[in-house]
């Protein structure tokens, strides 16, 4: 089923290989691996992230650097992605991956960044954990056609879910080769591999340090039926957005802005409320029956990477972001009709 489960992901998404792991989080991991990362090394994502997106470096070895995000879409920057590489050449702290993360399911403007990659000699991993079934210049994020990996998750809360996993694409065969071999322990079965004569039928190798980060079975055959459903499920996700779009146009909010070059999976619905009212507007929502979410505080921000370092007011729109941005219920199961509660609620205690 693993192996049915990556070939529909590489027709669904346009990828020539596919690596389905337990996490996306693993597959950040082994994605980093196959591209060298390791300690002296720095990866660069974005400010406003899950901290996976960030933990995948340090895992290697690696430093994790952070660039500020675009104040319209909340995706890594271009402008500042620029101006820190432009500081770290003449520093020579240049990074060796850079991982844009397509938040709430929009993707970032990703030829743009790897002009930048060629230009300054970085490798790329999309986390497109949030955006499977989004576009970019009309094609499907994960096909690659601008990066070197791409990530996607299959938790429970994102489109499609396995209970848990995730899955690495490509189109080098090369690194999906290095990285099946990392998701099961660094072993091989196949004789052009071996170092050694084959000593009997039971004979396989071990060529690297590996890990256990298969992919079950039975967590594939439920990502097989989740992906023959996805249609559905980002239809319905793009309806409750569209309702949302127009019924809140007119409210002391900011909406989602959306690029003409993406198509986005809406996996999130972020709005900005202004900052002064946002602990009120949550608190009363919740009266209301409507829970909200932040996503996300800012990686610098938590305790583990604030002792590293890190200076808030490096990265001046990720912090204004996390005083206004406010998730609202989306998800494929959200009926047009709880939508229009969640919009009379939010009239109600902006009006
Ligand atoms: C969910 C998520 C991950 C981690 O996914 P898992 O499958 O839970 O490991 C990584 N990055 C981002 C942006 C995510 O939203």
């Amino acid at each position: 089923m693993v192996e049915i489960f990556e070939d529909k992901l590489n027709d669904y998404v346009g990828s020539r290989h596919s690596v389905a792991v337990n996490s996306a989080t693993s597959a950040l991991h082994i994605a980093c691996l196959a591209l060298e990362v390791g300690p002296g090394d720095k990866v660069w994502t974005s400010a406003v992230t899950f901290v996976a997106s960030a933990n995948c470096a340090l895992y290697c070895g690696a430093e994790v650097d952070f660039v500020d995000i675009d104040a319209d879409t909340y995706n890594m920057s271009i402008p500042a992605l620029r101006a820190k590489l432009e500081t770290a050449k003449k520093n020579g702290t240049l990074p060796k991956v850079v991982i844009p993360v397509h938040l709430a399911g929009q993707s970032c403007e990703m030829s743009e960044i790897w002009k930048l990659g060629e230009e300054f000699g970085f490798k790329i991993i999309e986390d497109a954990s949030h955006a499977i079934g989004g576009t970019y210049k009309g094609k499907r994020i994960g096909n690659c056609e601008y990066s070197d990996i791409t990530v996607f998750s299959f938790h429970p809360v994102k489109i499609i879910t396995t209970g848990e996993g995730g899955v690495a694409t490509t189109n080098d065969a090369e690194l999906a080769k290095t990285m099946r071999s990392l998701r099961s322990h660094g072993i091989t079965r196949d004789r052009d591999e071996m170092v050694n004569a084959l000593a009997g039928p039971w004979h396989y190798e071990q060529l690297r340090l590996g890990f256990n980060y298969r992919m079950s079975d039975i967590q594939a055959a439920l990502g097989v039926s989740q992906l023959a459903r996805i249609e559905t499920f980002l239809k319905q996700r793009r309806k409750i957005a569209n309702l949302y779009s127009h019924a809140l146009s007119n409210l002391e909010l900011r909406l989602p802005f959306q690029s003409s070059q993406t198509s986005s999976s809406f996996h999130l619905y972020i709005v900005g409320i202004p900052q002064e009212k946002r602990t009120r507007v949550i608190h009363d929502l919740l009266v209301l029956g409507v829970s909200t979410n932040l996503h996300y505080t800012p990686v610098y921000r938590h305790p583990f990477y604030a002792i590293q370092g890190f200076v808030p007011s490096d990265f001046p729109i990720a912090e204004r972001y996390y005083k206004q941005a406010l998730s609202i219920p989306i998800y494929a199961s959200l009926r047009n009709g709880a939508a229009r509660r969640v919009i009379r609620a939010l009239a109600r205690t902006l009006a």
